[in-house]
């Protein structure tokens, strides 16, 4: 396997640069390994952007990460920033990032380690095993279908107003990605909406249905939200890809995150069609813990092995990351958010250093 890819680093704030810095000494080993040639580049967002420009995306941020393969990302946002007017927040920067390289996929993975059964709220039986994907359509929907705002009626009452739309192209393009994704996994998807009420829904299953014909190894399945939501929390393991509109895949991400109870352990990939994907944590900043050596550097470097795998198809590369993740985990090493009893209490930068350990293994 080899390769040569420009990837941006966006460490951003709080715990950013301490998980970034482990990620990226881990994408070197990989690449030597691998002879794949990573050229990373820095760049500015959230805090640290707006301290040295005034603006949460600078422009040359956005150009740098158009121009390159893959973007990777840590956190933004903190304490400092959050009485800003909204134009100027950490979070606006992310949220011109997902617009500025139009990524409408977002995957999430709910993924149960075994050594980690215990931190689910639910019952060990329940949840061990489980291993969900996520896909989640970002930038149509109830979000953004006109008409929208708030309105006065005739007879002087506001009204509020969304508009659940999605055209034939939009289903189309995220049905794609959920189909893809299912056949790099355990290829079943499982197609959520409401059809038995909305239409925008039943044009969306239709769609769905139509595109099959073209995945004769992919199972398909059709359930409708509320459904949906029973059933990740009664029987999650019947799972395996979910592909769904944006409003129902904002719920059912968080739902299934949460299953395996450690926020320190979620990557996520936001995808587009031809601009690089950006692949991130799920958690934010941390300001709490930050600089002092307590993040949990995992949730960056299982982002990093989603960049591998969905953004540059390198399997085998994002494949040794996720073994070095469970050796260590089978060792004991544990971060302070993930920590129990008998177990190795690390500092971020260790935990690293246990990974690199792992990797050399591999
Ligand atoms: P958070 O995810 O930053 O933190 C929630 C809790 O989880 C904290 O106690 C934190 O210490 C802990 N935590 C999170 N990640 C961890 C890790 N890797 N290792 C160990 N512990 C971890 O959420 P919050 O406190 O609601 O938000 C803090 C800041 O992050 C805010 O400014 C928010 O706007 C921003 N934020 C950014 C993103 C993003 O960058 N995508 C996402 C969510 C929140």
């Amino acid at each position: 396997m080899s390769g040569k890819y420009n990837i941006t680093l966006l460490p951003g704030d709080g715990i950013g640069p301490e998980i970034m810095a482990v990620t990226v000494e881990i994408l070197k080993v990989i690449g030597k390994k691998f002879e794949i040639e990573f050229n990373f580049q820095e760049a500015a967002i959230g805090g640290v952007a707006i301290d040295a420009t005034g603006e949460p995306l600078p422009a040359e941020t956005l150009k740098i990460c158009q121009d390159s393969d893959a973007v990777l990302l840590a956190a933004i946002g903190g304490y400092k920033w959050d009485n800003l007017p909204r134009s100027q927040r950490p979070e606006t920067g992310l949220l011109g990032l997902r617009a500025g390289l139009n990524l409408f996929a977002n995957l999430r993975p709910a993924t149960i380690f075994p050594q980690l059964v215990d931190a689910s709220t639910l019952k060990r039986e329940v949840v061990e095993g489980v291993d969900i994907m996520v896909v989640r359509e970002l930038t149509g929907g109830i979000y953004f279908g006109q008409p929208k705002g708030i309105f006065a009626t005739e007879k002087g009452v506001k009204r509020g107003v969304n508009t659940m739309a999605y055209t034939e192209s939009e289903v189309d393009r995220i049905a794609k990605v959920g189909f893809e994704t299912a056949k790099k996994r355990n290829s079943r998807l499982c197609s959520v909406d409401k059809a038995n009420v909305l239409d925008v829904s039943q044009l969306w299953r239709d769609r769905v249905t139509l595109m099959a014909g073209e995945y004769p190894d992919v199972e398909l399945s059709h359930l409708y939200v509320d459904n949906a939501a029973m059933q990740l929390v009664r029987a999650p393991k019947q799972f395996d890809t979910i592909v769904t509109g944006n409003l129902f895949g904002d719920i059912l991400s968080d739902a299934a995150a949460m299953l395996t109870g450690s926020i320190g352990m979620l990557p996520s990939a936001s995808l587009g069609a031809e601009n690089p994907g950006v692949f991130e944590p799920v958690h934010g900043s941390a300001p709490d813990i930050a600089g002092q050596n307590k993040a949990n550097p995992l949730a960056m470097v299982l982002s990093a092995a989603m960049m591998l795998r969905y953004g540059l198809n390198q399997e085998k590369a994002a494949a040794a990351i996720d073994s070095a993740v469970i050796q260590v985990l089978d060792k004991g090493d544990r971060t302070g958010d993930i920590m129990s009893e008998g177990m190795n209490l690390l500092g971020c930068r260790e935990m690293g250093e246990s990974l690199l350990k792992a990797l050399e293994n591999i």
